[in-house]
């Protein structure tokens, strides 16, 4: 299921980096992104359309230069592909190499892409998604909620 989103409004939306990242799988600049040293308690949501993906229970220090998590909210809310792009379909050198294969990540609700999973992260998981902070939101925990009463 993708929900629709309207392309021109969506670009008018996005700041220049935010757009080159969701919408062309762009990387922003290591140790640059917002959220790279950010460890406040909260929700990181998709920027495209709010689904929400990552929770700061997650977030550690890879050291990387992006924010890195170790786990998703929910394995539903994001699609993983397999990304052999910047080997240009040497499949010898990925036999060699199995660790070069590298899983895109991308929201399961609108298809942006948000950065790719490495399973070097710290356990029990292993993983280590590595995420630009251009493809995501922090909303701070403890925001007023609607009440259901
Ligand atoms: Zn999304």
């Amino acid at each position: 299921m993708t929900s629709e989103i309207n392309k021109e409004e969506l670009k008018k939306r996005l700041t220049p980096l935010q757009w080159h990242v969701t919408q062309e799988k762009g990387t922003e600049r290591p140790f640059t992104g917002v959220y790279n040293k950010c460890y406040d308690k909260g929700t990181y949501t998709c920027v495209v359309c709010d689904q929400e993906l990552f929770s700061s229970d997650t977030k550690y220090d890879s050291g990387c230069g992006w924010p890195a998590f170790n786990e998703v909210l929910d394995q539903g809310r994001i699609k993983l592909t397999k990304d052999v792009s910047h080997v240009g379909g040497n499949l010898l050198l990925l036999i060699a190499n199995p660790d070069m294969v590298r899983t895109e990540v991308t929201c399961s609700s609108c298809g942006a892409h948000l950065g790719h999973v490495f399973n070097d992260g710290p356990k029990p998981t292993r993983k280590r998604f590595c995420i630009n902070s251009a493809s995501i939101l922090f909303h701070e925990a403890g925001e007023p909620k609607k009440s259901n009463t």
